[in-house]
């Protein structure tokens, strides 16, 4: 069907439900596209398999052409027949599967948020083993990402191993354990997995309810190695305040179960070629910066009356996680004191959406206040660019990604310490840190007056020293949030993993 080019190193397959900038929603694109490239650099061969969706950015995949051979896979008791699409997407090879079932699971003009999301994607983590078998791949790692696509675990032990899709060990990384997709047990057997031998405790049964099955459990129980997208999340999953109800099955795995912070991807967030800014800039040329800074007050309609005005900016999903009070509170607090906010952010939840666009519509002329509710890359690119300060009050973050990109763009993170950002954000005035690791704004208690310390903290230092201000801006700007350090330690768990599977069959 479709050969893989031989590699001396590892064959890596990633199916995911998300890829950037073909496929995104949030952060798990970022990382299948970051990790992916960086893998691929490290002299591995890296593949990716999608869902075709209707709603992709097709002008982002090279070459993208259809397959002669059809894949036909179980679903609801029948086969159906797929449409394998190939393409390239940051130099990564990607593998578009194109369900012909009557449902027309990948063409509702949204990823999520569908009654059925549990069968589509039970069917595509299906589609995508299928694919794998038929053309006859032989893979050493299958790399699963959260539960959209953690089905892939137990169907490959379950079903593709016997079949003889056999040489991978399966890894599963947990983006964020909020989203488990728990669903009555029976819609497993949609994909060919036995509802009896999994809906049991020690397997695919919800935690908190008999007769659920959870995809986030199964993964664990199934995978050979488990992460999640930072150590200090990690470590708040196994209790029981962060693990949302897994903590017990993460604690039974611990051996195998680690965090590792995510990179971002360097050549893609990199303020020196981005060509959706006015001005390309480097750290050693922060006048760039100011002229971006000027340009997006010019396009927001914003007031230029000053330009030591600090502009602070805020780019994220409006979600409770995301501690959409304390943004609220933000950007009151901002005009309080003299800023400028802009806020760029869209919301799945009905109820904060209206809230927000109550405020949008409140500062819709107004001089220093800009909420701007949609998803926009381009846009979110040139925020980067333009604002002093940016900032993440979450009340829980499994990495976030958004401060690595605010750093790399000059704009100095404003953030609570909690998972990924206690592992990358370090406060400006921590003497317990080292100096030069210290980076950032930050405040623990997640309440107003912990944001105000951190707020009005970065203001005083922004009006009153303005050469200190730079030189934390230049430092920011100078971080290293590439994928190289991480990536390794991907690659040092697969090889582990790998090699641990050929010591045991060679002693069989
Ligand atoms: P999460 O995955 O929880 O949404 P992350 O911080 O890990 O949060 O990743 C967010 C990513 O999505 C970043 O690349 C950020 O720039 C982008 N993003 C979030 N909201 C928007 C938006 N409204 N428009 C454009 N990009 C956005």
């Amino acid at each position: 069907l479709i050969s893989s080019q031989a590699s001396p190193g590892l064959h890596v397959i990633h199916i995911a439900a998300e890829m950037a900038p073909v496929a995104k929603v949030g952060g798990l694109g970022d990382v299948v596209t970051g990790l992916g490239k960086a893998l691929q650099k490290k002299g591995h061969l890296v593949e990716i398999v999608l869902p075709k969706y209707d709603c992709m950015q097709y002008d982002r995949v090279h070459d993208l052409r259809v397959l002669d051979a059809t894949v036909y896979s179980y679903f609801d008791g029948k086969l159906f027949q797929n449409k394998v699409w190939t393409g390239t997407v940051e130099g990564l090879p990607v593998y578009f599967i194109e369900p012909h079932h009557p449902s027309k699971f990948f063409w509702r003009g949204q990823y999520y948020g569908e009654q059925d999301d549990f069968k589509r994607f039970s069917f595509f983590s299906r589609a995508a083993l299928e694919l794998l078998l038929q053309a006859g791949k032989k893979p050493d790692i299958i790399h699963c990402h959260d539960w959209q696509t953690a089905f892939v675990a137990p169907l490959y032990w379950d079903l593709y191993f016997p079949k003889g899709l056999n040489s991978a060990r399966i890894c599963f990384t947990c983006h964020n354990f909020e989203y488990q997709g728990a669903a009555p047990a029976s819609e497993l057997a949609s994909c060919g997995l036995d509802v009896q031998q999994l809906n049991r405790p020690d397997r695919m049964q919800d935690n908190s309810a008999y007769d659920r099955v959870n995809p986030i459990k199964g993964a664990i129980v199934f995978s050979n190695m488990v992460t999640t997208v930072s150590p200090t999340y990690a470590q708040e999953v196994r209790t029981a305040e962060g693990g949302k109800g897994l903590h017990s099955t993460l604690n039974f795995h611990s051996k195998k179960f680690m965090g590792i912070l995510n990179g971002i991807d360097t050549d893609a967030w990199d303020p020196a070629t981005d060509i959706f800014l006015k001005v390309q800039y480097t750290a050693n040329d922060l006048q760039g910066k100011a002229e971006n800074k000027a340009a997006m007050r010019r396009h927001l309609r914003l007031s230029s009356a000053d330009d030591s005005q600090p502009l602070v900016g805020c780019i994220t999903r409006l979600v409770p996680q995301k501690g959409v009070h304390l943004i609220r509170h933000a950007i009151y607090r901002t005009l309080e004191m003299g800023g400028q906010f802009v806020l760029l952010g869209s919301s799945p939840v009905p109820h904060i959406q209206r809230e927000f666009e109550g405020i949008a519509n409140q500062f819709q002329d107004h001089e220093h206040i800009r909420l701007i509710l949609k998803y926009d890359e381009s846009l979110s690119r040139y925020i980067y660019a333009a604002s002093d300060m940016f900032i993440i009050p979450s009340i829980f973050e499994p990495c976030g990604l958004t401060q690595m990109i605010a750093m790399r763009y000059g704009s100095v993170p404003i953030v609570r310490k909690t998972g990924g950002l206690n592992d990358s954000v370090f406060d400006v005035d921590d003497d317990t840190i080292p100096y030069q690791y210290r980076n950032s704004f930050t405040f623990t208690t997640p309440d107003e007056q912990g944001l105000n310390g951190a707020l009005d903290r970065a203001f005083n230092l922004y009006n009153n020293d303005s050469e200190t201000w730079q030189q934390l801006v230049r430092k920011d700007m100078n971080i290293d949030f590439s994928w190289h350090s991480s990536a390794s330690q991907y690659e040092e768990l697969y090889a582990k993993s790998v090699a641990r599977a050929r010591a045991a069959t060679s002693r069989t």
